[in-house]
């Protein structure tokens, strides 16, 4: 059963079948310092058996699949670091589960974009390109270990339009070493230049066991303080919407129709399948992460069994919780109307008390459809989605 909201709707009981496929291709050409995500550098050997075994993986889980898809999305890692013959085998797979409706995306690194590489995601039906440039700052980069430069984004992004894609991304970082609020905005007018469809832009999220973690454990810079944080996301905001892509999550701006399709599943709590190491899906109400492993996971697959993965059932107040919490990074909030549907009753019987205290304060605003955060607390988000969950 479904509950429409005035925009996106909610899946009432996020049941065992879904349209959104996510791919994880846990390669890159190079570790970048801030990265923790599960990404092998110098791994090339394994590329052959990882897509291999994903096609396994997809065998054994496409009876969960609604096809055509609504959306297919290969992140990683960097997928388009994948010789092109495998990335040719790997799209080929997936375009089997797609027609002209939908939105098939992948993730790019600007130094792996090749004309070749642009025009066989274009014969393969991709229809959303988003490039990692991260900044438009030469030593920004180096410090971050990217191994682009600020040029070879732009390359990049003529290569992809002159094969003929229409829809662009671009994922920018702020609070990078070395930053300052003014070359931030450097970098998003030569981000904004480019017309992208569709923006990201992420505070720097600084692991202790990543290779800038080190470098800050050793004082050999200092973190961006948070007021420059604060001018520099005020920044992306209003120059993202002067620019026609109004915020619509709290890192992601886009025009309604380029708002990412596949991210929004995530936020609205609803099912998908992912494949390959390290991926998660949410199929049934049950979240299954595969085991961060890829030896592991190629091994389990070969023999014919499951890849090892963590299980986690989210049910009752717990589930209420991680829905609003998501919900609330977008723009539109939550949709009262379903969350009655989903879960029997309203937002205010279940968060009454830090819904009124937030309200009271002007930084959550509810109406008789919505509850959202107000626009100029986004930046508080994490306050009041920590006090919402403390309810829980
Ligand atoms: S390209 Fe992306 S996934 Fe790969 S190391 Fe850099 S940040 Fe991590």
């Amino acid at each position: 059963m479904q509950a429409q909201s005035s925009n996106h709707t909610i899946n009432a009981n996020a049941g065992g079948s879904t349209g959104a496929l996510y791919v994880h291709i846990p390669f890159c050409r190079s570790k970048c310092g801030y990265c923790d995500f599960y990404s092998l550098p110098d791994r090339q050997e394994l590329t052959g058996a990882c897509v291999r075994a994903i096609s396994l993986e997809l065998r054994r889980h496409a009876h969960h699949l609604t096809i055509p898809l609504d959306s297919i999305f290969i992140g990683g890692g960097t997928p388009t670091a994948l010789e092109l013959p495998l990335l040719e085998q790997l799209l080929a797979m997936l375009a089997e589960y797609r027609d002209e409706r939908t939105e098939f995306s992948i993730e790019a690194n600007p130094c792996t974009v090749t004309s070749e590489v642009a025009k066989s995601l274009l014969n393969a039906g991709v229809n959303r390109v988003n490039i990692g440039a991260q900044s438009f700052v030469e030593t920004e980069l180096t410090a971050l270990g990217r191994i682009h430069d600020p040029t070879e984004i732009v390359t990049a992004w003529e290569t992809l339009r002159l094969a003929g894609h229409e829809r662009l991304g671009l994922d920018l970082i702020y609070a990078a070493p070395g930053q300052n609020p003014d070359s931030w905005r450097f970098s998003l007018d030569q981000a904004l230049d480019l017309a992208p469809d569709h923006l990201s832009c992420y505070a720097l999220t600084i692991e202790s066991d990543t290779d800038i973690g080190r470098q800050r454990d050793r004082g050999k810079f200092v973190e961006m303080d948070e007021s420059d944080q604060a001018e520099c996301y005020r920044a992306a905001v209003t120059t993202a919407h002067d620019a026609g892509l109004p915020q619509y999550e709290i890192s992601n701006f886009a025009a309604p129709k380029n708002r990412c399709r596949h991210n929004l599943t995530y936020w609205l709590n609803e099912p998908y399948l992912g494949l390959g190491p390290a991926a998660a899906s949410y199929l049934g109400g049950v979240r299954r992460t595969n085991r961060p492993d890829v030896e592991v996971y190629i091994q389990a697959l070969d023999t014919g069994v499951a890849p090892p993965c963590h299980r986690e059932k989210l049910t009752g107040r717990a589930l209420m919780g991680e829905t609003v919490m998501l919900a609330l990074r977008m723009s539109e909030g939550i949709n009262r109307r379903a969350f009655i549907t989903r879960f029997g009753m309203d937002l205010t019987d279940a968060f009454g008390r830090t819904i009124q205290r937030y309200c009271r304060q002007g930084a959550l605003q509810l109406t008789r459809e919505h509850l959202r955060i107000a626009p100029d607390a986004m930046i508080v988000s994490n306050t009041i989605m920590a006090d919402l969950l403390a309810e829980v």
